[in-house]
């Protein structure tokens, strides 16, 4: 009786064209021929990777199997490692095959019929598949390879679709991405809202109004921690090679002090940082009866418009509404406007005050720059050891990483100091003759300008308490008019 024999099929690999497999049916029906066996059934699996058995024709041909086993007695491939590219898996497989279903595995190419019960057959069988085995590692090392120069060495993205607010721009190795103008809009929206404390659901509903499409409760934090958008990109370790954040090619949309500072908040430590809201212009400087400052943040009400608060962290304490504080302290600031001649006193009393503060503010400052200096030195310097060769590459990388988070901590500090006292400075020479209207100087004055405002005339002690505010201090010079 002529035996029978299923073949089965397969593109080898993803994207290949159809001869491949018309080629391996004339192969096996060749075979099938050779040795007069009739081949009774063909299943051909298309573009679905080697690695495993699971994909869906291979799945159809078991089932075949499992029901038709008894009028099979070969299964016919062209080469051994359209099984898998797995030796063991395969291996197994042939085994099963044998054993269970009495189906003996065919490669026609090397002309081999694999019986597991003829040791000699079992081992070519095995020897066919550590070879694929060995291919397919050596072709996963040099894209591996490819993939790291390409990314850590030239700064190069390798990716097909260019992600959210960038876009492609050249053709093969000189492809690369460039700012889309509309999309970046929202992008920068999204880190700049997550500064100023806006609530994630407010960000994900305005960004999605703009034209975000990314849905899904960790949208912004995806955003947020993405490096693409400081013009870098994220590197795996490659062998010896580290892996970590590297500059890449594109132009970044934030800058990657603001990124590395949004990393570190996003862990819930690092620098601490009053976040400035022209909305609450009272937030960190306000402060409960219990001594902590006041936080400030919008709430939904009853008719589902937001709507904005004071209040403190302790429950049944302060939880007083932005609008009516806001308004209070105009009542306040009106009381505390000076007559004429009082200026005088003002200008000395604050000149004096200031000028204190910005001595010390340039000591820090200089010693900030020092600090910046020296780090600058040592990161240049660890750069040349490695570069040389004088430095594992594992210990640059840590080294490297130490002093970037040094640099971004002292650079926040040389810009605080930098600002501080001259803008109030400012404030006050520009205002002085104004400040008979200290509601006039207030509102003129802008968000940092305000607080400064506040904090000086009342030396860091505005305190809210039974819908008032009330201070234990208020600049003598003020005092008539309290009094009166
Ligand atoms: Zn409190």
């Amino acid at each position: 009786m002529q035996k029978k024999a299923i073949s089965y099929l397969r593109f080898s690999h993803e994207g290949q064209s159809n001869s491949s497999i018309e080629r391996q049916e004339l192969i096996t029906s060749q075979w099938a021929e050779r040795m007069n066996v009739e081949i009774t059934d063909t299943f051909a699996d298309a573009g679905h990777s080697a690695k495993t058995f699971d994909r869906p024709d291979f799945q159809k041909l078991q089932d075949f199997i499992k029901q038709h086993h008894r009028s099979v007695d070969y299964l016919i491939v062209d080469q051994m490692d359209r099984f898998s590219r797995d030796a063991g898996e395969a291996l197994s497989m042939i085994k099963k095959l044998q054993s269970k279903y009495s189906i003996q595995v065919v490669s026609a190419t090397e002309g081999i019929t694999f019986d597991y019960h003829t040791p000699g057959s079992f081992f070519r069988a095995g020897l066919q598949f550590l070879l694929a085995e060995e291919d397919n590692i050596n072709r996963a090392s040099k894209i591996n390879a490819g993939i790291y120069t390409a990314k850590a060495k030239e700064g190069r993205y390798i990716y097909g679709h260019a992600p959210f607010g960038y876009k492609f721009e050249g053709q093969g190795k000189s492809r690369h991405l460039v700012i889309n103008e509309e999309q970046a809009k929202v992008v920068t929206y999204i880190f700049n809202a997550y500064l100023t404390n806006t609530p994630d659901y407010i960000i994900r509903e305005r960004a999605a109004h703009m034209g975000l499409k990314h849905k899904g409760n960790s949208v912004v934090k995806d955003f947020l921690t993405n490096p693409i958008y400081a013009g870098h990109q994220v590197v795996k370790p490659y062998k010896d090679l580290p892996g970590g954040i590297f500059p890449a090619l594109h132009k970044g949309i934030v800058d990657m002090e603001t990124w590395s500072m949004i990393q570190q908040r996003l862990k819930g430590g690092g620098m601490e940082r009053v976040i400035i809201d022209d909305n609450l212009p009272l937030r960190g400087v306000l402060k409960c009866h219990c001594q902590k400052p006041l936080t400030g943040a919008p709430s939904r009400g009853r008719h589902g418009k937001y709507y904005l608060y004071y209040k403190c962290r302790h429950k049944g304490h302060n939880n007083i509404s932005a609008t009516k504080a806001h308004e209070q302290l105009h009542e306040i600031l009106k009381y505390m406007s000076l007559p004429q001649r009082l200026v005088a006193a003002i200008k000395d009393q604050s000149e004096k005050m200031l000028q204190e503060r910005m001595k010390d503010n340039r000591a820090n400052l200089s010693r900030s720059k020092r600090d910046m200096e020296e780090l600058e030195q040592q990161l240049y310097s660890v750069e040349e050891k490695y570069i040389k060769n004088q430095m594992a590459a594992e210990t640059y990388h840590r080294w490297l990483k130490d002093l970037t988070r040094r640099r971004v901590e002292v650079k926040s500090r040389i810009e605080r100091f930098s600002k501080n006292g001259d803008s109030t400075w400012k404030l006050l020479s520009d205002h002085l003759s104004k400040l008979t209207d200290l509601q006039y100087v207030y509102n003129q004055a802008d968000t940092l300008k305000k607080q400064e405002l506040i904090r000086l005339g009342f030396d860091n002690e505005l305190y809210y308490e039974d819908k008032t505010y009330r201070t234990p201090f208020v600049l003598p010079i003020f005092e008539h008019n309290l009094l009166t």
